[in-house]
């Protein structure tokens, strides 16, 4: 059994100054929770994905979330 790295790069333009850098993005099909507690708690095979929801510009600090617009206006 091969083992499916949790994290891949994806290359993104900062949303402020325009300059490429990669990022780490979990794998979609690990975004499920494996199980859930009677609590609601939630269980994660890997990496918890809402730690990289948040990226950060290397070049400027500009931070900005999956969700984002891709550029400011
Ligand atoms: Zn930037």
């Amino acid at each position: 059994m091969t083992y499916l790295e949790p994290l891949y790069s994806i290359k993104v333009n900062c949303g402020n100054c325009e300059r490429e850098f990669v990022t780490s993005r979990v794998r979609p099909s690990l975004k499920r929770a494996v199980r859930r507690d009677a609590d609601f708690c939630s269980y994660y095979k890997e990496e918890n994905p809402d730690y990289y929801v948040v990226r950060v510009c290397p070049f400027c600090g500009f931070a900005s979330t999956e969700n984002s617009v891709s550029k400011l206006a």
